[in-house]
């Protein structure tokens, strides 16, 4: 894969032209929704395409790129429709982490960030996947339904060390009953 900062100097070298025709080529149109839906490789719902002899880019960022002819940088390509397969330039936005958990939050999704639970529970491979991901912390914070802090503190290894896990346990099962009750209301 990849990495998303440099997804544009990939796709220039390629050539955008002749990556635009490989990905038309796979997409559908959705006519009700208007969505240009990639009918390739999905990797999370999201379409993955070959750019070169291995690498693989991301299909909306790259649509957006084609579309744009400009580097997003840092920046997430978003989706107005929520169709993570859609490559509908129309569709597309550029925004930071922060707001696309915004948009997420406004969409009613997310609802385990906005109703109340700081954390949501974490196992040892979501923190694992935190540890090693090279994704900025913000993003990474809101994929798995954390706070950044939280994020910074696992990824810096002051939480979710092995000796952690296992205070956790004895505490999880003593709160758990009173979390079912008190976060019945807020979770609906
Ligand atoms: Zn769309």
């Amino acid at each position: 894969m990849i990495p998303r900062q440099d997804t544009f100097r990939v796709i220039a070298a390629y050539g955008f032209d002749r990556l635009r025709e490989r990905i038309s080529e796979r997409l559908a149109v959705n006519h009700a929704t208007g969505c240009w839906e990639f009918s390739g490789t999905l990797v999370s719902g999201y379409g993955r395409i070959r750019v070169g002899t291995h690498d693989r880019v991301v299909t909306h960022r790259a649509a957006w790129i084609i579309a744009n002819r400009r580097d997003p940088g840092e920046l997430l390509v978003c989706h107005t429709c929520d169709n993570r397969r859609c490559c509908n330039p129309d569709h597309l936005w550029l925004g930071s982490a922060l707001d696309n958990v915004r948009d997420m939050d406004a969409k009613g999704r997310c609802r385990r960030i906005c109703y109340g639970r700081k954390s949501r529970k974490l196992s040892t491979n979501d923190a694992a996947a935190i540890r090693e991901s090279t994704d900025p912390v913000p993003l990474v914070a809101a994929r798995h339904g954390i706070s950044e802090s939280h994020a910074y503190n696992i990824r810096r290894g002051e939480c979710w060390t092995a000796e952690s896990a296992a205070k956790r346990r004895d505490a999880r099962a003593a709160s758990d009953l009173l979390k079912s009750s008190r976060f019945h209301d807020e979770r609906k």
